[in-house]
């Protein structure tokens, strides 16, 4: 069975490893194919490729689009993208700004509630200073003793309805996966049970994704419980979706599966990477 992981983070989005560091934990853990798919931000993928090829991973050029869809927040993942595509990096740059703006406003609306400076302590947080989101002030208020941990943090002051929160527009769905087609890559809806949608609404989702010809769903993940597991396979095997894995791993003891400790994909479905000529040798 091939070890594959193809959603992770480094510190160029919110992920506690530098693009070097998470390639060489994916190597000491039996990873033989690995995709780095940051936030919005495509910056850590020439370092991970030049570590990958001394470890002997096959290295997948990923991103992960935030999106906004019927006044949702959704994550489409893009595998085997070109990183040189003008229109993905004018796209993701824009992303980017409009984050720079959010945290403005997440950090005033915590200055409400008589939490101040939190922009400040957000971006010492931020590694390379291009890229700022919530698990940044989740960082900065986990040290400041407003919760234990950054889970508990999100629940109390940073998701919807929380005081923290902030309602913000992301890319268009139609935008993110054109950017990704347009740079030969696949799209993915990265953990769909994530979303909590209800049966019409997810069928709406795929049914649009598919006819923007996405390709695959996310179904084994960090975010998936076993029954989620089988429920999303079965969706993308009667949507004619391929199926992805992938631990979104963003550092130790952050994500429920580490680097190398996927389950394989249930019986039946299709693998967004039964083609790919890369891994023709080791498959
Ligand atoms: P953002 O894109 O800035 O809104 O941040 C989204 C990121 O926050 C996700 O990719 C996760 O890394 C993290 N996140 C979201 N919800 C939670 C949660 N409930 N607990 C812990 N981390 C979360
Ligand atoms: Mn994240
Ligand atoms: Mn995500
Ligand atoms: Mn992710």
């Amino acid at each position: 069975m091939l070890n594959i992981d193809l959603h992770c983070h480094s510190t160029i989005s919110d992920g506690l490893l530098t693009p070097t560091q998470l390639v060489e934990r994916a190597a000491i853990r039996g990873v033989e194919t690995l995709a780095l798919t940051d936030h919005d931000d495509i910056a850590g993928l020439a370092e991970a490729r030049q570590i990958a090829e001394t470890k002997n991973i096959t290295f997948i050029n990923g991103v992960e689009i935030s999106v906004s869809w019927r006044g949702r927040t959704l994550h489409i993942v893009g595998l085997d993208i070109d990183p040189q595509y003008t229109p993905l990096i004018e796209g993701l740059a824009a992303v980017r700004a409009g984050r720079t703006q959010r945290a403005e406003n997440i950090a005033a609306e915590l200055a409400k509630i008589g939490i101040h400076d939190s922009l400040e302590g957000a971006y010492a947080y931020v590694g390379e200073q291009r890229l700022i989101g919530r698990t940044h002030f989740a960082r900065f208020l986990v040290e400041q003793g407003y919760a234990k941990d950054v889970k508990s943090v999100f629940k109390k002051y940073l998701i919807k309805g929380k005081p923290g929160y902030t309602p913000h527009e992301w890319a268009a769905l139609s935008d993110a996966i054109g950017w990704i087609h347009g740079s030969g890559g696949r799209a993915v809806i990265a953990h769909p049970g994530r979303y909590h949608l209800g049966k019409n609404v997810l069928n709406d989702l795929f049914d649009e994704f598919c006819a923007l010809g996405g390709a695959a769903i996310e179904v084994v993940t960090s975010s998936h419980t076993p029954e989620q597991v089988k429920d999303f396979a079965k969706h993308a095997q009667d949507m004619g979706l391929m199926a992805s894995c992938g631990s979104d791993f963003h550092g130790p003891g952050e994500s429920y599966y580490d680097l190398g400790q996927l389950p394989e994909l249930p019986l039946g479905c299709k693998p967004v990477w039964h083609d790919w000529k890369s891994l023709a040798a080791i498959e």
